[in-house]
């Protein structure tokens, strides 16, 4: 029997989650600072806590940041 493929440790974040609800509308651009997600496009500067644990590997087509287990 074939070995069944690992199972896919990427997820894409969820900003219409109401824990996210503080970032601002549009398109952002992050880049990983430790465990943070820091917007390096808005004027106001914001960054989201992912954990320590994860690591931003790219966007989506929504720009959405694509996060994969360390
Ligand atoms: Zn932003």
């Amino acid at each position: 029997m074939p070995k069944k493929p690992a199972k896919h440790e990427t997820e894409t974040m969820d900003f219409n989650n109401p824990t996210y609800s503080f970032v601002p509308e549009g398109k952002h651009t992050y880049r990983q600072e430790g465990g943070y997600l820091v917007c390096r496009s808005c004027e106001l500067r914001h960054a989201v806590w992912i954990g320590m644990d994860k690591i931003m590997v790219g966007e989506d087509s929504n720009g959405n940041p694509i996060l994969r287990k360390r």
